[in-house]
Parts: C-alpha cells; sequence; structure tokens
C-alpha cells in the first residue's frame, strides 16, 4: 500500500472559500457573519474526482492523509472565534470527502489557531475531529501570525495542553505554515521552507520530547533546508553540549518526502534514517507542472523514491506504508473502521 501522507484539498467548491472571504469581510464591517456554504456532495465527488483521486489513479498511490488547504488556514487573518468557524467549515469538508471515498483518503484537521491566543483554545476542535469525525492527526502552524513569527516557539510551555491533547488522542503534527502577509516571504517558495526549517530548529534548543517521549511530528517539504544542512544542525547540537541528534530528536520527529527532484530526494534518503521518512507528494499543491528535464510531474515523488538504487524493498515498505502506520498512531484502525 502507498500512502501519501500530505494532501490538501485545494480543490474545495469555489463556495467554501468565497465563505471565508465574505467572513473576513463581515468582520471588517462589523456585520453578522454569512451562514454557512451550502455545498452539494455531486460538487465534492467532482472536485475529487477529478482531481486528487485521478492523480492518485495516474500515479499508482492507494491513500492520502488529507487535510483543508494550508495556505487558506490563515489563521492571521482573524481572531480565535471566527477561525473556529472557520475550522470546523474546512474540517468538515474533509470529513465529507473521507465518507465519500473511504478507501482513498483519511482526514487531518486545520487547528483554529490565531495571533496571541494560547494553542490551548485548538483542544476542543482537535477533540470534535479526532472523536467524532474520525481525524488522525492535525496540520499545526509554528506562526499564526503569517510570516512575522510575533508568537513564542513550538518548544514553549504555552503549547504543552495542546502537546498533552495529541498524545492523549495518539495523534501527531505536521508542522505547516500557512500564508504568508510578509511580502519578503513568498509563500509557498520560502515561508513554507523558513517553517520546516525554523520549527526543527526550535526542536533542536530544548527538550520538548523529554517532557512528551510520545508526541511526534511530521516536519512537511522534505524538512525544508535540514537534511542538505544535517551537518549544520548536528554541529550546532554539538556546540550547545546538547545529545546526539538521532537520540533526541530523531525518535519524534519525521520528514516527507515533498522534495520534487531526484538529487535532493537522494539526499533526504541519504541523510535521514529509512524510519525517519514519510512518502508524501502534496498533491495538487503548489507546483504543478512538468519538469521539461524528465518529463514528468514535478511533484509525481513516487518516481524519485522508485529510483534510489540503494532502498531495498523493505526500506521502500517502510517509506510508502509502515512508517505512516507508526507515526499516525489511529490511521489502521480508522482505515479498518472506513471500510467496514
Ligand atoms: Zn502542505
Amino acid at each position: 500500500m502507498i500512502i501519501d501522507c500530505h494532501g490538501h484539498y485545494t480543490t474545495s467548491p469555489r463556495e467554501h472559500e468565497a465563505w471565508r472571504a465574505a467572513q473576513i469581510a463581515a468582520l471588517k464591517d462589523g456585520t453578522s457573519p454569512p451562514p454557512r456554504p451550502v455545498i452539494a456532495d455531486e460538487q465534492i465527488r467532482e472536485s475529487i474526482e477529478s482531481g486528487q483521486l485521478r492523480i492518485q489513479r495516474e500515479r499508482g498511490t492507494d491513500l492520502t492523509i488529507f487535510s483543508p488547504r494550508a495556505a487558506g488556514m490563515g489563521h492571521h487573518l482573524a481572531g480565535a472565534d471566527a477561525n473556529a468557524h472557520w475550522s470546523q467549515e474546512s474540517n468538515d469538508l474533509i470529513h465529507r470527502v473521507c465518507q465519500m471515498f473511504p478507501r482513498n483518503f483519511v482526514g487531518v484537521c486545520q487547528l483554529p489557531q490565531a495571533p496571541g491566543v494560547s494553542p490551548e483554545n485548538c483542544i476542543p476542535e482537535l477533540r470534535r475531529c479526532v472523536e467524532q469525525l474520525g481525524f488522525i492527526g492535525c496540520n499545526l502552524n509554528p506562526d499564526p501570525s503569517g510570516g512575522y513569527w510575533t508568537g513564542p516557539p513550538l518548544t514553549d510551555r504555552s503549547w504543552y495542553p495542546l502537546y498533552e491533547t495529541m498524545v492523549e488522542l495518539d495523534v501527531p503534527a505536521m508542522i505547516h505554515v500557512s500564508s504568508s502577509c510578509n511580502p519578503n516571504f513568498h509563500a509557498t517558495g520560502a515561508h513554507y521552507i523558513n517553517g520546516d526549517t525554523s520549527a526543527f530548529m526550535q526542536l533542536l534548543t530544548a527538550d520538548l520530547f523529554a517532557d512528551f517521549p510520545a508526541l511526534r511530528f511530521i516536519i512537511p517539504h522534505g524538512g525544508g533546508a535540514v537534511p542538505y544542512h544535517w551537518g549544520r544542525y548536528r554541529g550546532l547540537a554539538q556546540d550547545m553540549k546538547r545529545p546526539l541528534l538521532k537520540d533526541y530528536l530523531l525518535k519524534n520527529v519525521f520528514f516527507d518526502t515533498c522534495v520534487y527532484h531526484q538529487p535532493g530526494t537522494d539526499l533526504l534518503a541519504k541523510v535521514i534514517p529509512v524510519e525517519n521518512i514519510l512518502f508524501a507528494s502534496e498533491t495538487i499543491g503548489a507546483v504543478q507542472g512538468i519538469d521539461p528535464e524528465t518529463g514528468h510531474y514535478y511533484d509525481d515523488t513516487r518516481r524519485y523514491i522508485d529510483a534510489i538504487p540503494w532502498l531495498t524493498p523493505a526500506d521502500r515498505q517502510r517509506i510508502y506504508e509502515d512508517n505512516a502506520r507508526a507515526v499516525y498512531g489511529r490511521l489502521s484502525n480508522q482505515l479498518n473502521h472506513q471500510l467496514s
């Protein structure tokens, strides 16, 4: 089985994002929020069958761990209440996709984070999504300010209540920023990769996993700059008198394979232990074109994993399936439930 641990509903019916725009406009005008959007099952079916499901079939993958559009989370655009409604709308839509296509999608939720608001406020929505909707993880934004990094790092104790709930529910978080409102940082070209890299460095400097040995994070986009600069991070940890990275981070931190060329994927698999790599494509996502050097889609990441000569069949089995089942502790049961 090939499990893609990183997909967003980027093709959601336009009523969905139009509702968010109307909600933001109403907040600005001081008027009452718009009524919930009406989206027909047929619209959802059409968007998935012509989009993500078609690509799954073309590329021979089986299951996508599916979450709301990351850039659409926009935690910096509104306060906690409005973001809570927006998260519910977005997560309910993912739930409908998973109900319609139970073999192909399992849900991961957006959290109603907001700048300056304790992450504790996300616990009710996380519980609702896991306990009632069958979701198996969450996307955690390390910078709800959208590119200005005004909040505390991920190792700050203000995050702890949320982490306690994640551990209790046995769900990991993908550390994933949303859009950027800082014009210095292009969203998917700079802000995403900054977010991945910055989050890893935050984790390196503290003892978060001594407090939460069962907490699990996935760093997407191949871990940002981390694998390429692994020596820098090992060296920084050494200078700070930290233990070896493999001993204090790699039991809890995992990397996806959203690296859109062969040499980068080779490097990821050479530097990061196979146990810590989860297959992903982030399809349909930031990079949608065809690479003229190969004739294949940049985000057809399965080709790169298949082409790494030194990986054994057991290694590929781990990257494609076993690691995802281990990191997303509820995945196997949820899949059985969806197929029963
Ligand atoms: Zn993403």
